[in-house]
């Protein structure tokens, strides 16, 4: 059987000697409507402020000549930014790379041990914090030796002197240009680190995906390409993005979903960024009204909402055009009641992963829904097999491992030739992801045959949890996996076989066993961000391992599912 082939022509050019700021912002692209009125291309959501693509020029400026002035950063130094979204997160991501420093993104809801690692296993140099994270951020640099005058906030921190962005920036026009720009020899694009993003792939603990700059432009000309924006021809109400559009930038900036979709894509496309801070869902259907919101890029427990919330009744979201969720897979069934609710509108699938540096598939463009439960289909430029386990490839209809390649390819995972070369193969990904596409080409995700367990969109790596679980005293062996749930998707469910001191103690008193069960979940509870909290613990005898001691995790995730069926 043959490869998949992307329909849609050969794509633009990709720059492989521009940096992802000049890109954006200093030079004109082929694949880039032309169409841009002067608007804003940022408005802060909770107080209306707008930004221009001249002030977002000047603020990058600012910044980087001040991150230059005041800690020398330059060349391949990381920067890690953690906080929420923020007005100005691009600006901090673009000024970073101006000075030839790659940003790494956490999440501002993790704890100061999730934190030390990505800023010890990325070895920032300086951490930009949002103002309610302050306290972990401090700490965690401390752990992981940035000294605490490195740490920066978004805003001001009453009590705290921690310099803010805003000075930063202030300082930084004042001053001349103390810094050279970065720019690439051609095709040094294509290796030059951007981001290091986070991702456990198929197996183990997060790693830190290398992600260069061309991939990202790459993906933003891939998807531009596909969804024709540059169709200038068609009249303007058929346009996909047209001025005027305005997409809420809900999903989280440093997730690769939320970074190159949302920020890098919209913004490139000409559409405003209505940059929201923190999901709420009522605030997010009031925001929708309030800014006549045409593009909503969601993950599947908001389209739970949108689709169960009796508030949704109260708010008028008939300017949404366009509505696509990625992330974790959509059921047909929710995409039908989308479609009750939202008869006007555009509804589809994407699908993608951080080592494809995003997307892979996009919802088709030649048809208003794609077939029901679908993925969508390949951007141009992707090309996918779809592997059997004995290797051969399956016909369409088949399902089996999706393997892909494309312009967007992330490079590997950083100091890890092990895990890189199981996933990174001569310029092809494998996804870890069990997939079959239909007679259109469209992609259907079946299943997940890595390890990995999806909480609302959120990585939560079983082997994270298994090891920190194997440093308590209660529990002698463990095996973490997916249950299903209707609003995050799946929720991790954790076998543990006790030690034989909890043995002892439940065995003298029976009740003890859910002392020990509540001990086990505080004890992740203590640890890990809130989406890997363990939904519950179950005792068994021995953990099911195959003769060379691999874990047989699917045995045990059908397991938990048929328990959790009979209630
Ligand atoms: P991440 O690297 O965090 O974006 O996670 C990537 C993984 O999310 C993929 O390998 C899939 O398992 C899952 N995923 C992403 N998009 C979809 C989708 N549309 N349908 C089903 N699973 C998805």
């Amino acid at each position: 059987m043959t490869e998949i082939q992307a329909d849609g022509g050969p794509i633009p050019l990709i720059p492989d000697d521009l940096t992802i700021p000049q890109f954006m912002l200093d030079v004109h692209h082929p694949a880039r409507p032309t169409l841009r009125k002067p608007q804003p291309w940022l408005i802060e959501e909770l107080t209306g402020r707008e930004i221009c693509s001249d002030e977002l020029r000047a603020r990058t400026f600012g910044l980087a000549n001040a991150l230059k002035v005041r800690w020398n950063i330059g060349e391949d130094d990381v920067v890690c930014i953690f906080g929420p979204n923020h007005i100005d997160y691009p600006v901090a991501i673009w000024a970073v790379h101006r000075l030839g420093g790659i940003i790494t993104g956490a999440n501002p809801a993790y704890t100061v041990e999730e934190l030390e690692y990505q800023l010890s296993t990325t070895k920032a140099r300086v951490l930009i914090a949002h103002p309610g994270s302050l306290p972990v951020a401090l700490e965690a640099a401390k752990k992981a030796g940035v000294p605490p005058e490195r740490v920066v906030v978004f805003d001001p921190v009453d009590g705290a002197q921690n310099t803010t962005v805003e000075q930063l920036v202030g300082e930084g026009l004042a001053l001349p240009q103390r810094f050279v720009e970065r720019r690439l020899a051609p095709g040094e694009g294509r290796k030059k680190l951007a981001f290091l993003s986070f991702s456990s792939g198929t197996t183990g603990r997060p790693k830190a995906v290398m992600i260069p700059h061309y991939a990202v432009l790459a993906n933003v000309i891939q998807m531009a390409h596909h969804t024709n924006a540059k169709d200038e021809s068609k009249p303007l109400e058929q346009q996909r993005y047209k001025p005027g559009s305005k997409i809420l930038g809900l999903l989280p900036f440093y997730h690769i979903y939320g970074l190159v979709v949302v920020m890098h894509f919209s913004l490139f496309i000409g559409t405003t960024l209505v940059v929201v801070q923190k999901f709420n869902f009522e605030q997010m259907l009031d925001s929708i009204q309030r800014y006549r919101i045409t593009h909503l890029c969601l993950v599947p427990p908001m389209v739970v909402l949108l689709c169960k919330h009796p508030a949704v009744k109260n708010y008028d979201l008939s300017s949404v055009m366009h509505l696509m969720s990625g992330a974790a897979p959509l059921s047909s069934e929710l995409m039908t009641q989308l479609m009750q609710i939202m008869p006007e509108c555009w509804i589809g699938q994407a699908y993608g992963m951080t080592e494809t540096c995003t997307a892979v598939t996009f919802p088709p463009v030649d048809r208003k829904i794609g077939t029901l439960g679908s993925g969508g289909v390949l951007l141009p430029g992707c090309t996918a097999r779809v592997v059997r386990p004995d290797g051969s490839l399956a016909p369409p209809g088949e399902p089996g491992e999706l393997v892909v390649t494309g312009p967007s390819m992330a490079l590997g995972y950083m100091n890890n030739p092990q895990a890189t070369a199981e996933t990174f193969q001569d310029g092809w990904v494998r996804t870890g992801d069990e997939v079959y596409f239909n007679e259109r080409k469209e992609i259907f995700v079946v299943d997940r045959i890595k390890e990995l367990i999806k909480v609302r969109g959120f990585q939560v790596p079983p082997a994270e949890l298994e090891g920190l679980l194997l440093d308590h005293p209660d529990v002698g062996d463990v095996c973490v996996v997916g249950i299903p749930d209707e609003y995050s998707g799946e929720l991790p469910l954790a076998f543990v076989v006790p030690s034989a001191d909890a043995l002892a103690r439940i065995a003298r008193a029976p009740q003890e066993a859910e002392g020990v069960r509540k001990a086990i979940m505080k004890h992740v509870a203590d640890h890990k961000v809130h989406y890997k909290h363990l939904v519950g613990v179950e005792f068994i005898e021995v953990i099911p391992k195959n003769p060379s001691g691999k874990l047989l995790r699917r045995f045990l995730r059908d397991k938990a599912k048929e328990m959790r069926e009979k209630g």
